[in-house]
């Protein structure tokens, strides 16, 4: 829609740059490719691909944490896995986000009574959405990311919200 026809023609919209910035964060939200099991073939490469096209979206993957927003973990995170995870994850700017896709990543799944399986990788870095399933479907991926972006959005009128309390 026409900004015009929200704010009516010859109009100025004031806006808080940050708002601005979350706002473009929210709609394009780029993930490091990288998969652990499973999950990364059955439901992620799927999600990207012509028939669900996450790139509509605005969703694109990047092959260097340097590049990414978002760390989808797809795949049975075992402890040896876990410290590289960690480390990608140090690697990521700020703001970023995780998404724990599959009941392997946000539970240790079918594996969970094996010693050397993390029961969720939300031991390791913190989990933003789970998707629960084994494998999820890609419906299930694009749903989690609308919920991600909901999430920038809230967090985004809140803190705002907590400005202009904090300025009264
Ligand atoms: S949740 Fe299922 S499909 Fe996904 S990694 Fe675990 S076993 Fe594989």
């Amino acid at each position: 829609m026409a900004l015009d026809k929200l704010t009516g023609e010859n109009s100025i919209v004031f806006v808080r740059s940050e708002q601005l910035f979350d706002w473009a964060r929210s709609n394009s939200l780029w993930y490091l490719a990288f998969g652990i099991a499973c999950c990364a073939i059955e439901g992620l490469m799927h999600a990207s691909g012509p028939r669900f096209d996450f790139d509509r979206m605005g969703v694109f993957f990047r092959a260097s944490p340097r590049q990414a927003d978002v760390m989808i973990v797809a795949g049975t995170v075992n402890r040896k896995m876990a410290e590289s995870v960690k480390r990608l994850y140090d690697q990521m700017p700020e703001p970023k986000w995780v998404v724990a896709m599959g009941a392997c990543s946000c539970t240790g799944g079918p594996f969970r009574e094996y010693p050397n399986v993390l029961l969720g990788v939300d031991k390791v870095v913190p989990v933003d959405v789970y998707i629960p399933g084994c494998p999820p479907r890609p419906e299930s991926v694009h749903f989690a990311f609308i919920e991600l972006q909901n999430k920038i959005k809230k967090a985004s009128e809140e803190r705002v919200a907590a400005r202009r309390n904090r300025d009264n």
